[in-house]
């Protein structure tokens, strides 16, 4: 999809910092850090949120959640703890319309969020 931001990224049309990524799946630098670390992993493919992911797509929501521990043990997060967060529709707070995890370190969380 030409018009989708994390498209772009994926085909190097937009330029991002890139801190790992297989045949399938990418992660990122998020532009806008709401922590010390924050790192989007989306799969290469367009889907637009959970919603669209199909039962055949058990193995790429695998992969994902394998690719967010991988950027942990990067990030050097795994001991202190992070946050894996999927903003899923508006209400949520999603802004950005091709699925993403965010993976949020170095710093203290609350809960609920806001
Ligand atoms: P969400 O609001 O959950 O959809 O998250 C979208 C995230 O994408 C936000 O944290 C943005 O800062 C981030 N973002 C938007 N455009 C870019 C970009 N070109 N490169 C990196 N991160 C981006
Ligand atoms: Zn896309």
């Amino acid at each position: 999809m030409t018009d989708c931001v994390f498209c772009r990224i994926v085909d190097g049309t937009i330029g991002a910092k890139i801190v790992c990524q297989d045949e399938h799946c990418l992660a990122f630098e998020d532009i806008n850090p709401q922590a010390p670390v924050h790192v989007l992993v989306i799969p290469k493919r367009h889907i637009r949120s959970l919603n669209e992911f199909e039962t055949s797509d058990t193995e790429l929501l695998g992969r994902l959640l394998q690719t967010c521990r991988t950027v942990a043990h990067l990030k050097e997060l795994t001991s202190a703890g992070y946050r894996v967060v999927a903003n899923t529709g508006s209400q949520a707070g999603q802004t950005v319309f091709h699925f993403h995890f965010h993976v949020l370190g170095k710093r203290m969380f609350r809960w609920p969020p806001g």
